[in-house]
């Protein structure tokens, strides 16, 4: 029997606030739940810093039996979780249940990577006293964890960008104690998530500083904790307005920090010829498929569809609405996201040379999918086209020639993922466009669909501003760990002062 206390968790105690918040749940009760305060960030960010002297010295295994300990202690409370996400977040069970198995698979595919010690990128040079005209020094190079991280749960994946998502479980990981500001979308899951990790915590004798959780709380306890001099680095996963508003105060820190933010991405989709003449009504089929799962509440959402003019699109336009007209409404996260949702669909309709497709009536928390068409002239000429509409909105972007489409790809602002549907006889065209798209995303895929992030070694989920704050990592995937590490270079030091990793018995 798993029973919410409504408290932050700061370094391994229960801990309540004077200021208390009600959940706003999708169905069932709601809840009160303590509200964060700046003083429950700086006992939380001094524990995390005090935990950091064992934590970020301890070995990989201990490391990997706290990561696993994390995801059985999840594991035994699944129904608890399912449970209450359900109610908070409106999402069905069987989307729960899977998200549940991705959390606790990333949490022990991160045991397993740090076991073998490849993330160490361990360098030797070997000292040359005899070399002229001066001596080369023995030199030993190793990744070590920065220190205490913050982490900001996403409002649209409970789990697995949340408490215990890809960012903590990464950051454990490399050995950085975490500081999470729960999302208030879901402060019920949150804080079933932090009992399964304190727990764990608990049964494998780390200290109690390595995790907290603080709940909820003004905009000011998460600009705090950003600010908080014992942080090292930040990771958030949200919109583009507040992830730069956090990603600005990192950078006007006296020490400013870096700042992994995961933000906005209309994840386009290119159509050629030759791909869309012969199988357009499937592609259509798999896109509205892929624009409306999980009430378009994707960062990996393909909101975007650019092709040629002609019968083909045509086809194309009348096979996805048809597809989408049927599927109903469906419960958004917060009622926050189902009014930016409309806001968004309204400024899209408002826009000049913009034609509405397929139009529907939602209200409340819910969502209907909504289809748009334009010109790529229209495209070129109004940036506001490529902001994202957070749910399931397509905007069709019909071209004229190669050159407008390329000219297309070449206007995109960074994204996440980029999508090419191409038969053989597209291959010269193709071979313009993926050099272009190269460098606007962090994923290009051919004749597929962006939705469904493979958890895995190479998976890269980044990509250019605003897709990210940070070209050059991803959230998704063992490399997330990098964000969390930075290279330290040891210069003939005595082996008994090395770090574990690099000492001559290190596995
Ligand atoms: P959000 O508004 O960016 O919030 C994310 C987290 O950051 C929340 O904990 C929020 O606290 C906090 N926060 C936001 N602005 C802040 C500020 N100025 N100072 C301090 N903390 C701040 O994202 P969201 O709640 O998940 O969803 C809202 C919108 O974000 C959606 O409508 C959608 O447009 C977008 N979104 C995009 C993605 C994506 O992957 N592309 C994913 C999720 C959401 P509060 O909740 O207290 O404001």
């Amino acid at each position: 029997m798993v029973e919410l206390t409504g408290k932050h968790l700061i370094a391994g105690e229960w801990v309540d606030g004077a200021e208390g918040f009600q959940s706003a749940p999708a169905h069932g009760p709601a809840r009160r739940f303590a509200g964060g305060a700046v003083d429950h960030v700086e006992a939380a960010c001094t524990a995390a810093e005090d935990a950091f002297a064992v934590f970020g010295s301890s070995t990989r295994a201990e490391r990997a039996a706290l990561l696993d300990a994390i995801a059985a202690e999840i594991e035994a409370r699944g129904d608890a979780i399912t449970e209450i996400g359900t109610q908070e977040t409106g999402l069905p069970e069987a989307r729960l249940q899977g998200e549940r198995g991705r959390t606790v698979g990333q949490l022990r595919m991160f045991a397993r990577h740090i076991e073998k010690g490849d993330y160490l990128d361990r360098r030797h040079d070997a000292a040359q006293p005899e070399r002229q005209p001066l001596p080369k020094p023995d030199l030993k190079m190793v990744q070590r964890p920065t220190g205490p991280v913050a982490v900001f749960g996403a409002s649209n994946f409970p789990l697995a960008f949340s408490v215990a998502g890809g960012d903590t479980a990464s950051a454990l990981a490399a050995g950085c104690p975490v500081v999470a500001r729960g999302h208030p979308a879901h402060p019920g899951t949150g804080e079933i998530v932090a009992q399964a990790i304190h727990a764990a915590v608990e049964k494998t004798g780390m200290p109690g500083g390595v995790f907290s959780l603080i709940q909820g709380g003004e905009h000011a306890v998460g600009q705090a904790l950003v600010r908080h001099p014992l942080i090292r680095a930040v990771g958030f996963t949200g919109s583009l307005a507040g992830g730069r508003a956090l990603y600005d105060l990192c950078a006007q820190r006296p020490d400013p920090i870096p700042f992994f933010g995961e933000l906005g991405s209309v994840n386009p989709m290119f159509l050629l010829p030759a791909a869309l003449e012969a199988r357009g009504g499937d592609i259509a089929g798999g896109w509205a498929g892929s624009l409306t799962q999980g009430a378009g509440q994707f960062c990996t959402n393909p909101g975007i569809c650019v092709m040629m003019e002609g019968s083909a699109g045509d086809a194309f336009v009348e096979a996805a609405t048809a597809t989408l007209e049927p599927v109903g409404a469906q419960t958004m996260l917060t009622d926050g996201i189902a009014n930016a949702f409309r806001a968004g669909r309204d400024r899209v309709a408002a826009t000049s040379g913009v034609r509405q497709v397929l139009t529907s009536t939602c209200d409340r928390r819910n969502a209907t999918p909504y289809l748009f068409a334009t010109s790529g002239r229209q495209w070129l000429a109004d940036e506001t086209l490529g902001e994202e509409v957070f749910g399931p909105l397509g905007l069709i972007v019909r071209v004229t020639d190669a050159k407008e489409m390329i000219a297309v790809a070449r206007s995109l602002r960074g994204q996440l993922t980029c999508t090419v549907h191409m038969d053989e006889a597209d291959t010269e065209l193709a071979g313009r466009l993926i050099p272009v798209l190269e460098r606007k995303a962090g994923r290009l895929i051919a004749n597929g669909f962006p939705t469904g992030v493979e958890v895995s070694d190479a998976m890269v989920h980044g990509g250019p501003y605003p897709a990210t704050t940070n070209f050059g990592h991803t959230s998704v995937g063992t490399l997330a760990i990098r964000r969390w590490l930075r290279p330290v270079c040891f210069q003939n030091m005595p082996e008994p002062l090395l770090p574990g990793d690099l000492r001559a018995d290190a596995d």
